[in-house]
């Protein structure tokens, strides 16, 4: 059945579309294969690995300058121009302004449709975003979509699996060995705010970017060159940095408390450092909710920021993520850790793999080494015997008999971690089953809650065998 699926090939139709496509309002990915990500993966080859001698033709030299002049600009301004205080605060400022277009704009606006907002609204973050200059909403929604679809393959255009560097500026500098997995963005297309952008990017890319935060400076106070190197450029390769870091740092640095099947991780410093974008593995596992960070006590300025437009009328439709959910994942990455832990451990011998042994059979051998019986089960203490908290005394006097009473308050109410010890001293288990029927004096208190996989469940939902109900055909 797979091979079948394997070997076919990705429609004509598609093909054509994807090379042809002019009408932008239909989505690009409609005719594609159904085995579309195996298929391209087997078929797209690889540009050849960059060397030396082909550097220079594999340089994307736009935003190869772009990235190289602005912190080039920034170092001489930084050691050429005094900073002033006020051009130090608007810098910060304008970061900020800018870094939010990028993160509650271009991510969490466009690529993700985790809100809705007002035109107003959607014209200061498209112009916000476009002071960040990483590209035009449509492009860079269109590469995001991608990495979210095909996260840590070939197809994504920042795969983490290709290195830090990669990941975090490289896919900019060089050209890709890959072409990029298709992603649709026929919604954005149509959208009035995203088209003017893209039409005017050149001259908004300069006008935000740079002229207006020197602007600002230069006519707020005096401060023209402070205004270009500080609040300009090298707060461009901040709010650049900034950025790229949810690409490499966030695949890189932290925990994954939601799911570890790829690189995306949650971590503090991330956050801080991409105005609240650092808890990744949330974001990658639910990326229509407009937060990133659930926590109300986490750092999420981007989450905050869209509160407050919607309090305002500014934005609305805040998509969340249904919590149930939400906490399965984090259930299934704490089982996950507790099995781990619990697969290191060492368990009672398991009651199937004991030799039943009668009683006249355990009597028999009670009188060549201290065999007691408890709750059915025969334990051999000689290890034990000297270390017993109440003295051998109580051991030896119930050696060859049940003492399934005196343990269990008879003589004395032990502790669940004695039962639990008792339970590795098992060496048979008695002929007639539990004598006293009692199943929670049978199972060590350790082992009445256990984490167990599907598979390794018996008689559960899961299995197969159990699952035919009379209903069945109809959904309930
Ligand atoms: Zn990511
Ligand atoms: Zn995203």
């Amino acid at each position: 059945m797979s091979s079948v699926v394997e070997t076919r090939q990705a429609s004509p139709t598609f093909e054509k579309s994807r090379k042809t496509s002019k009408k932008e309002e239909v989505p690009i990915d409609i005719d594609i294969p159904d085995n579309y990500v195996s298929w391209t993966l087997r078929n797209s080859k690889a540009a050849p690995p960059i060397t030396l001698g082909n550097l220079l033709q594999n340089i994307q030299w736009v935003s190869f300058i772009v990235l190289t002049l602005t912190p080039s600009l920034a170092l001489y301004g930084a050691l050429t121009v005094k900073l002033q205080w006020q051009t130090a605060v608007w810098s910060v400022i304008y970061y900020f302004i800018t870094g939010l277009g990028i993160t509650a704009g271009y991510h969490r606006l466009w690529a993700h449709r985790s809100y809705n907002a007002s035109l107003p609204l959607q014209y200061f973050l498209a112009m916000a975003g476009t002071g960040a200059v990483e590209g035009s909403i449509k492009w860079w929604s269109r590469g995001h979509r991608a990495h979210h679809r095909y996260t840590d393959t070939e197809l994504d255009p920042y795969n983490a699996h290709r290195g830090f560097f990669w990941s975090h500026m490289g896919w900019m500098l060089l050209k890709p060995r890959h072409k990029i997995g298709v992603a649709d963005v026929s919604d954005l297309s149509k959208n009035p705010v995203v088209r003017w952008q893209h039409r005017w990017y050149i001259y908004l890319i300069i006008g935000f970017g740079l002229v207006l935060p020197m602007l600002v400076a230069g006519l707020g106070w005096g401060d023209w060159a402070g205004g270009f190197f500080y609040a300009g450029a090298a707060r461009l390769t901040f709010v650049h940095h900034s950025t790229f870091c949810v690409n490499s740092l966030a695949h890189w640095l932290g925990e994954t408390p939601f799911d570890d099947k790829h690189t995306p991780r949650d971590h503090f410093i991330t956050a801080l450092a991409t105005i609240g974008e650092g808890y990744h593995n949330f974001h990658h596992q639910f990326p229509m909710d407009y937060r990133n960070a659930i926590k109300w006590y986490q750092y999420d300025p981007t989450k905050w920021f869209i509160t407050v437009c919607s309090w305002f009328g500014l934005a609305s439709h805040l998509k969340v993520f249904p919590d149930n959910e939400v906490k399965k994942g984090q259930l299934t990455m704490q089982l996950k850790k507790l099995r781990e832990t619990q697969d290191v451990l060492t368990w009672a011998p398991e009651e199937e793999l004991l030799p039943v042994i009668s009683w006249e059979s355990f009597q028999d051998q009670a009188v060549k080494r201290p065999l007691i019986v408890i709750a059915g089960f025969i334990h051999d203490v000689s290890d034990f015997i000297d270390e017993h908290p109440g003295g051998r005394h109580l051991l030896v006097k119930f050696i060859g008999k049940d003492a399934t009473t005196a343990f269990f308050g008879g003589v004395y109410d032990h502790s669940n971690a004695a039962h639990n010890l008792l339970s590795m001293k098992r060496v048979g288990v008695l002929h007639g089953g539990v004598q006293h029927g009692l199943q929670d004096k049978a199972v060590p208190p350790a082992q009445r809650l256990r984490v167990a996989r599907y598979n390794e469940l018996g008689g559960s939902p899961y299995n197969s065998s159990t699952a035919v109900s009379d209903n069945e055909g109809l959904l309930g």
